[in-house]
Formats: structure tokens, sequence, C-alpha cells
């Protein structure tokens, strides 16, 4: 059978997996990515066995002149894995983790997850930063840098990436690391999905035992800026090695909430330790002092691997989501009085806002060392995402997210972003997230990929 001037057995021949067209039975299924609002209808999607597959679909895509998109974890807010009428090269089937826990590394296929990876590192008790949510893809993810629980104890992921093996547009399959095409490996590292298809990223791994300990604080938007400003100050100076997020969220409806305050939005201060319970208690005595009651909270000892799918049921797939973010240097009062103002009117249950902070190993790497789009000094980054069942409340929920980041302008540190943050009505953004580091992106795009094929990204335009 031919497809769109495919020979569609032959192509399943060629990749070593899975080929499908649409009015197949699977096509409907896998041509979803995670957020609800892409609806696009791929020519063909090919899912490779290799990173041989790979190459070859990749080069059948060039050869017939199809668009290529790429598909990690399906996870990128702005739908970039799929395209109407183009080749989506899905990484799925490319999933396997192996861990060397002498050598502390982790090889992972192109396509894992964050969970994939978290399991079989864990149970080493070695890990890396991952995402908040699980099911996320590893390769979108680290490929734009890569924040979660881990930042101010490990760094960003890509800063543990040790080497990739990288189908490049040319369709030759290479090594990057610091010995093997030093440029590409730094570009990769921060860079996004520029410059080639990732089979293979091979993780430096940290210590990290299994079971760690959580806090989490809640009060309501009456006490909201007492207890965020109480959760900043002790965030700020955290001793080496703990982690913490602040985050606006509707209260969940688990068992260690009052019942009351199932789906009242609310503020939560999170602080996470890697030792005793004790030791925890005591970092976090001055927060409870600081701060009026919380409305309740949870101090619990937590399998790292379950702390990773804590947020999994605030992002299922297919919902309508929309977010935008911004960095501040200074997270002020005067920021959070406004995002005190604003949290309590989203209109979603699962509209969440997410505070990272950019702090402790975060800020040891040199900025110069990656591509990664944003200063290494201590900061925050704020996520306002919106996440709706609809399409009649995702519009002014979109509205509600953009009128929220517009008030915070004035409070950031650049026009800057987080490039795995950035919707496609973000794209004047790209130069000014890079900076000064975007000159030597677009020169590294024209040597790896000067036609501009892998384009359905935060795109940097080859320099020619
Ligand atoms: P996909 O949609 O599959 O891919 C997006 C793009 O990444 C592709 O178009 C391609 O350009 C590129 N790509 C993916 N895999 C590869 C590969 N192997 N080789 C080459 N290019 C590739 N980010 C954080 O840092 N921390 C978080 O805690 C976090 N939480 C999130 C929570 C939710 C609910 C969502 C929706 C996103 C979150 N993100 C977070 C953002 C996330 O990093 C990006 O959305 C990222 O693009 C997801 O990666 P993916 O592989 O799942 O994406």
């Amino acid at each position: 059978m031919t497809h769109v001037g495919i020979d569609i057995d032959g192509l399943r021949a060629l990749t070593g997996g899975a080929v499908i067209a649409p009015g197949d039975p699977e096509y409907d299924v896998a041509r979803l990515v995670w957020n609800g609002c892409f609806d696009r209808r791929p020519a063909v999607i090919v899912r490779p066995g290799s990173a041989k597959g790979v190459a070859a679909a990749l080069s059948e895509a060039r050869r017939h002149g199809l668009d290529v998109t790429v598909r990690g974890g399906g996870h990128n807010y702005a739908g970039h894995a799929v395209a109407d009428d183009a080749m989506l090269i899905d990484l799925g089937a490319l999933d396997d983790v192996t861990v060397d826990p002498e050598a502390k590394l982790a090889h992972c296929g192109g396509g894992a997850q964050w969970l994939q990876v978290d399991a079989a590192t864990t149970e080493h008790a070695l890990g890396v930063t991952g995402g908040f949510i699980s099911d996320t893809g590893i390769g979108g993810l680290t490929l734009g840098g890569g924040m979660g629980w881990l930042t101010a104890r490990c760094g960003l992921s890509c800063d543990s990436l040790v080497s990739a093996e990288v189908v490049t547009a040319a369709g030759e399959i290479v090594i990057a690391s610091a010995e093997e095409n030093p440029e590409l490996f730094w570009g990769l590292r921060g860079g996004g999905g520029n410059f080639g298809i990732v089979t293979t990223f091979t993780f430096a791994l940290h210590d990290l035992p299994p079971l760690v300990q959580l806090t989490m604080l809640y009060w309501t938007p009456e006490h909201g800026v007492a207890g965020v400003a109480a959760g900043r100050d002790l965030i700020a100076k955290l001793p080496s090695g703990y982690c913490a997020a602040i985050l606006g969220v509707s209260a969940p409806p688990a068992p260690f909430v009052p019942e009351n305050y199932w789906g009242q939005p609310g503020f939560v201060v999170a602080v996470v330790g890697f030792g005793a319970p004790e030791e925890l208690a005591e970092v976090v005595a001055p927060l409870r002092a600081a701060a009026p009651a919380p409305a309740w909270d949870l101090v619990t000892p937590i399998p790292y691997t379950q702390l990773q799918q804590m947020f999994d049921e605030s992002a299922p797939r297919g919902q309508f989501a929309y977010e935008k973010a911004i960095y501040v240097d200074d997270f002020s009062d005067a920021v959070i009085a406004e995002f005190v103002r604003w949290v309590p009117g989203k209109l979603s249950p699962l509209t969440l806002v997410p505070i990272f902070p950019l702090l402790g190993r975060y800020t040891e790497t040199d900025s110069a060392a990656t591509a990664f789009g944003g200063s290494r000094q201590p900061q925050w980054v704020i996520n306002i995402s919106a996440i709706s069942p609809d399409q009649a409340t995702y519009e002014p929920e979109r509205q509600w997210v953009r009128d929220f980041w517009d008030a915070l302008r004035p409070h950031a540190s650049s026009g800057a972003g987080y490039i795995n943050f950035l919707n496609d009505d973000d794209q004047q953004r790209i130069q000014e997230t890079y900076g000064e580091k975007y000159s030597r992106l677009a020169a590294l795009k024209a040597v790896w990929d000067p036609d501009n094929v892998f384009h359905h990204n935060a795109n940097i335009r080859p320099a020619l």
C-alpha cells in the first residue's frame, strides 16, 4: 500500500516499527498529544524501533518532501509533536532505561517518560532531576533544560546529561558529548529539539534515598500573603540539598485535606528533605513560626517515585491547556501580592500556578556551559498553567492567564521565558530567552540542520 507516495509496508520494514496512516484503527489515538487543544492530522505516524529506524523514517520523509514532527512524551503545551500533513516520528517505542549503578549512569531511550527513569534509578538509590508530572517525556523536557523537585539539589535535567545519541537532519547517527561533537552537546543542553532527534540520553546520576520526607502547608487566600512570604524566606535560605516549591492550586479531595477545603483555591509551600523526619521538621520550624497556622498540612515520608507522581491527577491528558511563564530575580512582596490576588480567580480546579525556585545547585553551573536560555543567578519561574475540561471554560481561562501574566510583567527579570513553557504566541520571546547565546545556536543550527527540518519547536533559525 502507498500513502502520500510512501510505500507503507516498505517503511515498516525500514523502520522496524509501527507505521500508522489515516483510516488505520490506531490513527486517532496515535495522533493525540497531551494538550487537547490540538486535533491535528499527520499524513503518517511512524514509531521506529531503533536509532537506525528513526534515521530511515527521517530520510523517507525528506525524500517525499514531508514536513516532520518529533514526539517524545507528547507533553508540549504548544503541541509541537504533531502537525497536519506531516510525518510524525513517535519515539514511544524507544523507552528502555538501563542503569549502571557502579558508574552511576542511566541510558534512557529518547521516548522514555520520567516515571520509567525514576523507577529504574531509585531501585539503586540514585536519581536525576525530572519534571513534576511523571508521564512527561524526558526528550522535550531535557532538551529545553528540565526543572523539577530536584533542581536545587542536582541542577537542571540537562546539567546531568553526559552524552546523547542523535539522528541528524542528514540522517547520520552521531554521539554528542564533551569529547565528541562538543558544540552539538552544548546546544542539546537547553537548545530544544532544534539539532536532531535524540535516540538515547545518558545521564549522570546522583545519590537519592528512595524514601524522602515531605512537608506541605496550605493557606487560604485570606492568609496567602503571609504564608507565601514565609515560604519564600525559608526557601531562599534552605540548607544545601533541600528542595521546595510554592504552588497556587485548588486543594485536592485527598484524605489529608479537610473536606471543607476540597476544591478551594489556596497556596501550598512544599519542602522536601532527604534525611530523617526530625531534620526536616527542624528546617521547616521557622516557616511555621513566621506565618499564621496553615489551614491543613501534610507531613509524611514518601517514596521519591510517588513524590514524582503526586500532581499527575492534576494534569490528565486531553484537557485544554495554555500557559505562560515568567522569570523573577526578586520574588518580592509585590510579586506575592499579585500571585495571591490572581490565583483565586482561576475557573478550573485543575489550573495551577507552580513556582519553581531556581536556587542551590542550579546556580552552580556556569551559564556559558550549556545553551539553557535563562540566567544562572538565583531566580524563580512562575508558571501560570491553565488546564480546562472543555473549550467553553478554556477561552476565559486563557484570558485569565494572559491578564495574570501582564500583571507580573513589570516585575520580570527580562522578557525571557523558559522555552519549555513557551506557546506559539510567545515565538518573539525565543531570541530574548537565549540572549547572547542565540547567534551561537543559530550557527550550530546552520551546521546540523541548515534546511530547518526540525522547526516544530521553539525554533532557532539557521544562520545562513
Ligand atoms: P513532546 O510534545 O513529545 O515534544 C515536544 C518537542 O520536544 C518536540 O516537538 C521536539 O521538538 C522535542 N523532542 C521531544 N523529544 C525529543 C527527542 N528525543 N529528540 C529530539 N527532540 C525531541 N517542564 C519542566 O521543566 N518541568 C516540569 O515540571 C514540567 N511540568 C510540566 C507539566 C505539564 C502538565 C506539561 C504539559 C508540561 C510540563 N513541562 C515541564 C514542560 C515540558 O518540559 C515540555 O512540555 C516538554 O516539551 C515536554 O517534553 P515531551 O517529550 O513530553 O514533549
